[in-house]
């Protein structure tokens, strides 16, 4: 888990609109009957079966909590379009005047005026839009370790950037001042335009951040300009601002730089596809291993993060894997033992992954952190199953915690101190000492 960038702006909104979630319908009603249609048009389209249609039909199936009537209006509606902040959505049904996103799991049904459940997306006259496009809330230039990304141009800086929004609620989250806002809160439209792009100022101040646009174009020529081999999606959820990433990865290719896609790893398989052309390594937070505590945790599901590492997997594109261990919810070493089971049957055991230590936070800052002796047991688990590099991180004192070893000879061939590199034994790629090489990119 990427954590907390330095700046995070806090625009006062231009059309304020309701900051809570409203009610959902009550039973049986107009909203009720098109989330119906919608599952079973979902499952009608994807098996051609009324059985599968009623299967579908279900927790699994519903379209998520949204926030209806809360598109933004009038003259903000304006300005953001003006700005070139709201898009036309990729990957979405219209069903008549309503839609319905297929970008994540949560499958997102609006009708006009709607907003979704990630805050990112409005129905507008029956077309959906993106609202998060071009305007990034918080920019930063980080070592590649914080992500973390241990086997991927190690010791690089990667530039790296966020709009508001997540497909998830987690009770933890570390950047909810972000991941849990509407663009319009993160963002102000009015005032003059500033676009970003070189030549770069020597810095920005909040209130320049707050108005600025970074469009695709000038976000791969100010990372190129910063000397930064890569760009980060990160900190809040890049599957969120979608379009967004998608032709900022296009952008950054064409330019010769590398794209790093840090995640929850809900999306459906067809933008996942489409996106993962364009990355070159992902770093996935695999928050549990129990479908139950996903929901209550995170308000996400398992079996589609699963599906996006297997999907990442085939695809080549690099990844490594980070487990977040909250004390009673993530900690149960029996599941930590099934996890590490999976990764080495389904991704293999040079998977790179990461035990996370929790500290307290947003709702859960009643819990302790975790005991350092869970995940010194949760490291071992991991080497028994049989992966080649398990890490623990957001600790300090704990020896070798973040050192790589040559799976062969065993010899520390990396080590690292927090995000700093300290000691590094490789030679394109290969054990210094008996020339095994070492799974990872390791040259831009
Ligand atoms: S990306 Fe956002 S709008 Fe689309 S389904 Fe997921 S939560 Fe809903």
């Amino acid at each position: 888990m990427d954590p907390k960038p330095p700046a995070q702006p806090d625009a006062a909104p231009v059309n304020p609109a309701p900051a809570t979630r409203p009610d959902p319908a009550p039973a049986w009603s107009r909203r009720q009957w098109l989330k119906l249609g919608a599952a079973g048009c979902a499952g009608l389209a994807g098996t051609g079966s009324f059985f599968s249609w009623l299967r579908q039909w279900g927790a699994d199936a519903a379209p998520a909590d949204i926030f209806p009537g809360d598109a933004p209006r009038g003259e903000l509606w304006e300005l953001w379009q003006r700005r070139g902040w709201a898009r036309e959505a990729l990957h979405y049904l219209k069903l008549g005047r309503n839609v319905q996103c297929k970008i994540c799991p949560n499958n997102c049904l609006l009708e006009p005026g709607d907003r979704s459940h990630c805050r990112n997306r409005v129905n507008q006259g029956g077309t959906l839009y993106t609202l998060a496009f071009g305007n990034p809330c918080t920019l930063h230039i980080d070592p590649v370790e914080k992500k973390p990304l241990f086997h991927f141009l190690p010791g690089s800086p990667t530039f790296s950037l966020a709009t508001s929004g997540c497909v998830f609620r987690c009770l933890n989250c570390q950047n909810w001042e972000i991941s849990q806002k509407k663009p319009e809160e993160t963002k102000d439209p009015r005032g003059a335009e500033y676009r970003l792009r070189p030549p770069l100022p020597p810095a920005l101040t909040l209130d320049q951040l707050r108005t600025l646009s970074l469009f695709p174009d000038d976000l791969a020529a100010v990372a190129e300009s910063l000397g930064c081999p890569s760009v980060s999606y990160t900190y809040s959820e890049p599957t969120a601002y979608y379009e967004y990433t998608l032709e900022s990865c296009r952008a950054v290719h064409a330019r010769k730089r590398k794209n790093v896609l840090v995640s929850c790893g809900s999306i459906n398989e067809r933008p996942l596809r489409d996106l993962a052309a364009h990355v070159d390594a992902a770093h996935v937070d695999l928050k549990g291993f129990d479908d139950g505590i996903y929901r209550k945790l995170n308000s996400g599901r398992l079996q589609p993060i699963l599906d996006t590492l297997v999907t990442l997997r085939s695809m080549g594109v690099w990844l490594e894997v980070i487990h977040l261990m909250v004390p009673t919810y993530t900690d149960d070493l029996e599941l930590t033992r099934r996890l590490c089971g999976w990764l080495v049957q389904n991704l293999g055991p040079d998977t790179p992954l990461h035990f996370s230590r929790f500290h307290p936070q947003h709702k859960l800052a009643y819990l302790p952190p975790t005991p350092i002796d869970t995940l010194v047991k949760a490291r071992d688990i991991g080497r028994d199953a049989g992966l080649r590099h398990v890490y623990i991180g957001n600790v300090t004192g704990v020896p070798e915690a973040e050192t790589t070893f040559c799976p062969s000879c065993r010899k520390a061939v990396i080590e690292r101190d927090i995000f700093s590199i300290r000691t590094f034994h490789l030679d394109k790629g290969r054990c210094r000492f008996c020339q095994t090489a070492i799974a990872g990119v390791w040259s831009a």
